[in-house]
């Protein structure tokens, strides 16, 4: 059973306490599913996550008066989601950032879509990545330049989750209003468009539906762009500020399953005539473990408490919680693989399961060092 004591934390609501205990009660009857097909199991999870109701929380409901997404809300579900199964996890939270844009900027028409993500019947991606750009996002080369009442899009994105089988694109591109960053526009697309293809499907240490995507001729209305001309940087910016944390409560999560397991297995595993757990090199490591879960805890939450108490901009403390709950994990989960011995490489065991999945949670959404040159440019800006 994992420590739940956090969320008698300051930072959460009654109703946060009960959502936590309804989302560990969903996992534990519908999780973990079986990922012989990723493609498939992806998309029976957005089904059941979007018919059972947790996929609301991923963007407002068109039908109603505007509210913002409830940061803590995301995170509490990530991060139980990922102590249960990581594909789970990633099912849930494309949802949230690849309608993110539209959620946050779009206009009323852009919005009806939110209806189908929220629901499970549509599937999002968010598309910002290209060949040559990855970190240094003000580098994108996809052009969206305007043709009659629409724009044309060409260029590549690549490492788009959800690619191959998502309904409808993000698509950062350039427009040009002025150099690097400021040239750049948001584009919902839908995905069976024409002109869109699915270049090559790219396969990964811990998979899930990923695809480097073609994009030739590619005609859009007008109205397909969100927000202004010049805005996509502005908006994919603050879509990553609301969803970095919840990177950090999925690691979160992924570090919890491997500090119980770790915990259960030295209780039970006997070696010198002792229980493993008897042995004080081995409290060090689970000290640390616990020490990190609970420090990483606290950063990713107090973000999300920042955000959802009307924090106009998170980008220092979604940076921090980003950066050292993910690399933590990393530390914890390879503890626990260390303390499970041989078990801990065996494929299909759940310690070796925890380590590939962490692994790329370093890389997206801005890598670790990205994370760190955000942090110290709000230091030194003095924001
Ligand atoms: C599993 C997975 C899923 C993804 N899903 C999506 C998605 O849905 N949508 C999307 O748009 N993208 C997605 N990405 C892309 C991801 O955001 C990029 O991989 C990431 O931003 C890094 O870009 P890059 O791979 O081009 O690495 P590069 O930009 O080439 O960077 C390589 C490494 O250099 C180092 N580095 C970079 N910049 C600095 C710096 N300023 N200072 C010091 N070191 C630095 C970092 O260690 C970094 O990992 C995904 C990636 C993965 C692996």
């Amino acid at each position: 059973m994992a420590d739940t004591t956090f969320l008698d934390w300051p930072f959460f609501t009654d109703r946060h306490r009960g959502l936590a205990e309804a989302i560990e009660q969903w996992s534990a009857a519908n999780l973990p599913v079986d990922q012989g097909d990723v493609d498939a199991a992806c998309r029976d999870l957005v089904l059941n996550l979007g018919h059972d109701g947790w996929l609301e929380h991923t963007a407002p409901d068109p039908g109603a008066p505007p509210a913002p997404l409830d940061v803590r809300t995301l995170c509490l579900i990530r991060e139980t989601l990922a102590r249960h199964d990581g594909l789970a996890d990633f099912a849930f939270a494309m949802q949230g950032l690849g309608a993110g844009p539209i959620s946050l900027f779009g206009n009323a028409g852009q919005r009806a879509w939110l209806k189908k993500t929220r629901s499970g019947n549509a599937i999002a991606a968010f598309a910002l990545t290209e060949p040559d750009s990855g970190s240094d996002v003000a580098n994108i080369a996809m052009t969206a330049n305007r043709y009659g009442d629409g724009y044309v899009l060409d260029g590549e994105k690549t490492w788009i989750s959800n690619g191959g089988i998502a309904d409808l694109y993000v698509v950062f591109a350039r427009t040009g209003e002025a150099a690097g960053a400021k040239g750049l526009s948001a584009f919902l697309v839908p995905a069976d468009v024409v002109g869109l293809s699915i270049a090559e499907r790219l396969a990964v240490i811990a998979p899930h539906p990923l695809a480097r995507l073609k994009f030739e001729r590619v005609c859009v209305p007008a109205s397909a762009m969100i927000g202004a001309p010049g805005d996509g940087f502005k908006i994919a910016m603050a879509t990553l500020d609301i969803f970095r944390a919840t990177v950090g409560a999925a690691a979160l999560g992924l570090a919890r399953r491997a500090l119980d397991e770790a915990a259960a297995r030295v209780r039970k595993r006997q070696v010198f005539g002792g229980a493993l757990a008897e042995q004080q090199i081995v409290q060090g490591y689970l000290a640390d473990m616990a020490v990190d879960v609970d420090a990483a805890a606290l950063l990713v939450y107090r973000a999300a408490w920042a955000k959802d108490n009307g924090a106009p901009r998170v980008t220092r403390e979604a940076a921090m919680a980003k950066l050292f709950a993910t690399e933590r994990a990393q530390q914890v989960i390879d503890k626990a693989v260390q303390l499970h011995g041989g078990d801990g490489v065996r494929h299909g065991h759940i310690a070796e399961r925890l380590y590939r999945e962490i692994r790329a949670l370093r890389i997206y959404e801005g890598a670790s060092e990205v994370q760190k040159v955000v942090i110290a440019r709000q230091i030194l800006s003095g924001a």
